[in-house]
């Protein structure tokens, strides 16, 4: 795919890393951990009585999916397998539903939806998720953390595979298979779509060209006006329905909010790490100038070190819980 930038010009994104780890490539899930940890972590914050909870929360999200990829289930047969994120949510949440009902209750908004049952909204909603579930994994992740998670350009390049500069243009692509996607169930499933078959507009909604006409233009049955509507608020269904669909518990903005803070701590705590290993090369450097050629080699190289502070400020997060490392084991 033309959008897809080389191998050997960007890192590796969550599915090649999975497959790497599969394979055998020993730390490719330690690389995968840190774009999803702060989004883990904060998930895992609306799901517990107390902070201290938090870390083992997102330890065993890591661990499950550590054995699911050595189990090899991972990477085809589940629902959501392309989305790395997706999935590491779902167990989040499906950790903290058994420990949350297995303890006593608390008067958390998730303990009390954790006690009323853990009811997934049944509210119909004329199969948009059927038709998110039919989509590729590129379109899946691009939607969810374009959308839903309102993740950066930079982060979802990085999650996805696809180029930067190609992020916008795919991300439309997405919409319009999706809208497609939903077009199909319906005039698959309801019977009916005969009187929105042949408006003009429609063709160019699920394509996202061109300007559809208002759904109070024209005249549609109750079942063709509401799939038209959702293709024209696509958008707004993604970001408010799509989640509780999907996860049963979404805490939305108060996620979205944990989240934005987390990333700017890890941020911060990159940024030191590389000063630190800055003022590291300078000192090793004023080091050599002062000793002979002899004592040169004695010193680590430089790419050496910096390569060890980005990897300890990649692989440990301070997130108010305290500072921990997180590992395969
Ligand atoms: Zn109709």
């Amino acid at each position: 795919m033309p959008e897809i930038a080389s191998r050997h010009r960007r890192a590796s994104s969550d599915v090649e890393l999975l497959e790497a780890a599969r394979t055998g490539e020993a730390g490719s899930l330690h690389r995968l951990w840190p774009r999803h940890v702060a989004a883990v972590e904060s998930y895992a914050s609306t799901c517990v009585s107390s902070p201290a909870e938090i870390p083992e929360l997102a330890s065993f999200a890591y661990r499950a999916l550590h054995r699911r990829v050595e189990e090899a289930d991972g990477l085809g047969g589940r629902r959501h397998d392309g989305c790395v994120r997706l999935q590491l949510l779902q167990l989040v949440r499906a950790r903290a539903v058994q420990t949350g009902a297995s303890g006593p209750p608390h008067p958390t908004l998730f303990h009390l939806w954790v006690h009323s049952g853990a009811v997934w909204p049944m509210r119909d909603d004329w199969q948009l998720s059927e038709a998110f579930d039919r989509l590729g994994p590129v379109d899946k992740t691009l939607l969810w953390h374009c959308l839903v998670e309102r993740d950066s350009v930079a982060d979802i390049a990085e999650i996805t595979g696809v180029a930067v500069e190609a992020v916008t243009r795919r991300l439309r692509l997405a919409r319009s298979h999706l809208r497609q996607s939903r077009m199909r169930i319906h005039l698959a499933h309801r019977g009916c779509g005969d009187c929105l078959r042949p408006v003009g507009g429609v063709g160019a909604l699920v394509h996202g060209t061109g300007t559809p006409p208002s759904v109070h233009d024209l005249t549609l049955c109750q079942d063709c006006q509401k799939v038209y509507g959702d293709l024209l608020h696509l958008d707004d269904w993604l970001a408010g329905q799509l989640p509780v669909r999907i996860l049963g518990w979404w805490p939305g903005d108060e996620y979205l909010r944990a989240k934005a803070v987390l990333r700017q701590k890890a941020t911060a705590a990159s940024a030191t790490a590389l000063r630190r290993a800055r003022g590291s090369a300078r000192h090793v450097r004023k080091e050599r100038g002062r000793r002979s050629g002899r004592a040169r080699h004695a010193a680590p190289p430089m790419s050496g070190r910096m390569g060890w502070a980005l990897s300890v400020a990649a692989g440990t997060f301070s997130g108010g819980t305290g500072k921990r490392r997180l590992n395969g084991s």
